[in-house]
Formats: structure tokens, sequence, C-alpha cells
């Protein structure tokens, strides 16, 4: 595949028009422009970090060429008790429907895991710290900075080499829909970037480091976008995360690139397999009828005004 030119990629973004399918559109284009959106094409299916089911691969594979869902009928209305809307066969509602809120908070714990994993893999070069550190634990609130809640970072790590070595980075975790980097500038990414830069300024804000002897330490934030694009902390750290990482076969066979290349992956899976997850939860919770009452001899309960989809 040809790099398009910048000039390209922009005059199609904004030649798109502005109902919803335009709206997807642009932010697939926006997020494929990145290398790390596409990763989960050339997972291995072999390893159980980077397996994907039929129903993934596919609810993939229409995400990124904007291929409507069959399953959902055209003006089709949310069965979901309290929303009522009408149900777009893009499957965008999914994201947006009252009734799937659960599975979108579920992403981030999710993320938390990917990160956490990858740091872990990385063997001797890297310590995990346990659980979710304190930032107050290793920093103090600036003067006249009142900051009663206790901070949690997403993951803590202490590296063991490199410019950061020994100094204990906090990461705060941020998932950013792609559809707002349009609004932010229009470039590939800027959501991911927006959103680290976002958590950096709070914490530089509010927090200054501990005074000698206390560790060195820094907070960062860690920006990745539903669509796939990581910001430049993210990039950076996974790079390092890669060098750390022990080789895998015959000396040689497996240099820094491919290792990175396969956290890349990873992170992609795990955004795909969570679309899925959301889709398939739209198909069952939205679009299939509610299960008939239990008790037949209740006085026969009437239709809300709605009238229910066949099957
Ligand atoms: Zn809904």
């Amino acid at each position: 595949m040809a790099a398009r030119s910048y000039e390209t990629l922009k005059g199609e973004v904004f030649a798109l028009p502005n109902n919803l399918e335009g709206k997807v559109r642009r932010e697939a284009l926006l997020a494929h422009e990145a290398k790390e959106s596409g990763a989960w094409m050339t997972a291995s299916p072999w390893t159980a970090d980077t397996k994907m089911s039929d129903w993934v691969f596919g609810a993939a594979s229409r995400a990124r060429l904007c291929i409507r869902m069959d399953e959902v009928p055209e003006g089709t209305k949310c069965q979901v008790k309290g929303c009522g809307r009408t149900m777009d066969t893009l499957g965008q509602h999914a994201f947006t429907c009252p009734g799937l809120r659960e599975f979108r908070s579920m992403q981030a714990a999710q993320h938390q895991r990917r990160l956490r994993g990858t740091t872990r893999a990385a063997g001797e070069g890297i310590i995990t710290l346990p659980d979710e550190p304190v930032v107050q634990t290793w920093m103090q609130p600036k003067a006249g900075r009142e900051v009663t809640v206790e901070k949690r970072a997403d993951v803590g790590i202490i590296p063991k080499n490199g410019q950061n070595a020994g100094t204990i980075v906090l990461i705060d975790l941020t998932l950013e829909a792609t559809s707002t980097a349009a609004k932010e500038s229009g470039n590939t990414g800027a959501a991911a970037q927006c959103g680290e830069s976002k958590k950096d300024q709070l914490y530089e804000r509010d927090y200054e480091r501990k005074p000698a002897p206390a560790p060195p330490a820094l907070v960062k934030g860690f920006g990745q976008e539903t669509g796939g694009p990581l910001g430049d902390f993210a990039k950076k750290f996974l790079r390092y995360c890669a060098e750390q990482t022990p080789p895998q076969g015959l000396p040689g066979h497996d240099p820094v690139g491919r290792r990175y290349g396969r956290i890349l992956e990873h992170f992609s899976v795990f955004l795909q397999r969570h679309r899925a997850l959301v889709q398939q939860q739209y198909i069952h919770q939205c679009c299939l009828p509610a299960p008939p009452e239990a008790e037949p001899n209740d006085a026969a309960a009437p239709e809300e005004g709605e009238e229910a989809p066949e099957e």
C-alpha cells in the first residue's frame, strides 16, 4: 500500500459529508493512517493474546472497511429500556447506547491489563509495581495546590535502563475516541496525543517530585485511540518495552523491530476484541426483542409503542 500524501488524506477527510456515514468514514481514514491501527491484521492466530475469533475478525474488517451490519435492519429502534433511539447499520449506536455503558467501561480495565502484561514480558529490564500505585506516595502536591483525593496510576514501573533508569514512572492510561481527532486538528493520532498532553499538564500543574532521599518519580499519560493510533509517549514506551523483552527463537531471529511489532499487535487486537464484544451486545440487547414474560397468565403486557423487529 503506497502511503498517501498528507494533502490527499486531508482532502479525503474533509470532503466527506457531515452525516453519520461521513463521520464513520472520517474516523476510519484518520485511524488507518497510523501503522499501529492495522496491526491486528498481521497478529498471530496461535497465541492467546492475539487470537481473534471469526466474529472478532469480521467485526474488525467491517469497521476498517466501513461495511454495514446485516444484523441490524435499517431504521430499527433500540430495544434497551429507556433508550428507544434509532439504531444505525454501521453500529455506532453501540458506542453511545446507555444500555451498553458497562461494556464500554470494561475497556479501561482491559487496557490496563494489556499494558501490565507488556511490562511484565519485558522481564529484567522493567520492574512492574504491584496494583495501582498511589501517586502521592512518590509525588507531593505543589505549594498552594490542595490535592485531597488519592490519585492512583494505572501502572507503575521502574525502568532499569535508558534515560529514566531508576525513576519511578507512573503511567496514567487514557483511551480517546478517534472521532475527537477530527475536532482536534484532523490529523492522525491527534486525539491520542492530546489525551497524553492533557494528562501530563494535569500532573505538572498539581504535583512535583518529593525532595531526596525520595526516589525520583514522574507521571506520564499513555494515550491510545479507540481506532488504534497511539500517542508519542505510548509508542516510545512500548518501543522501550520491546528492547527489554527477551527475543524468542534462535539468535538474530527476533530483532527489536519484530518484538515491537508484536506488542503493537497485542494492543491492536485488544481494541478489536473489545469492539466486537460491544457490537455483539449491540445485536443481542438492542436489536433482538426482549424475551417474553415468564408468567403467561399475567394480563398480557401491552407492547410498547414501537414494533419489535422480526426474528
Ligand atoms: Zn440504545
